[in-house]
């Protein structure tokens, strides 16, 4: 698909890293499958990974871990 940040660039399947923030917690992800874009960089998660990633954040924020860096394992 055409990136929708860039707009000119095409994305590709490929495998990124995701950092997310949640209230004190910051959540590294790595190895997630997404949609990358060939141009900028900007990755697109899938609806069901995307659900993934954002409940395993949402996880460690409720345990009040600062920093965690994960492996997404499908
Ligand atoms: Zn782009």
């Amino acid at each position: 698909m055409q990136c929708t940040i860039c707009k000119t660039g095409e994305t590709h399947p490929g495998i990124t890293t995701v950092t997310l923030q949640r209230d004190k917690s910051v959540v590294v992800i790595r190895d997630v499958p997404a949609e990358i874009c060939d141009d900028c960089g900007e990755y697109y998660l899938s609806g069901p990974i995307a659900s993934r990633v954002y409940a395993d954040a949402d996880a460690t924020a409720r345990r009040h871990v600062e920093v965690e860096i994960q492996r997404y394992a499908a």
